[in-house]
């Protein structure tokens, strides 16, 4: 089951047209935020120890010894202790972003449309 899916079935008997309304302001803080977790980051000049990390979406291999940058996306809502995912180039960044942003417009949805079943 999707998490949409999921989330249509949690709220079928719903009366709550603040609660709803609330989740929707929610959703549009979610997306500014993920605007905002979004970043390139240099890596360090002069090393000790070199480091990298495998791309989040591509898989490719970044390294502080061959690479200037990187990207960083942080998803500050789920666990804002936990460290951003790691992208080899911004195209890479932007499908996650991208993905992201239909996932919460989803979610988004799935709210209005129980309010349209809010009785009064
Ligand atoms: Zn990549």
């Amino acid at each position: 089951m999707t998490d949409e899916e999921k989330l249509r079935i949690q709220l079928m008997d719903c009366n709550d047209d603040w609660y709803l309304l609330t989740c929707l302001w929610e959703m549009d803080y979610k997306i500014k935020q993920l605007k905002e977790g979004y970043y390139q980051r240099y890596f360090p000049k002069n090393l000790k120890r070199n480091w990298g990390f495998n791309c989040c979406q591509c898989g490719e291999r970044v390294q502080s010894d061959k690479d200037e940058f990187y990207y960083i996306v942080t998803i500050k809502w789920k666990d804002p202790h936990k460290p951003g995912k790691r992208f080899c180039s911004s195209q890479c960044a932007d499908i996650f972003v991208s993905e992201s942003e239909a996932w919460i417009l989803r979610m988004k949805k799935v709210y209005q449309d129980a309010r349209m079943n809010v009785r009064n």
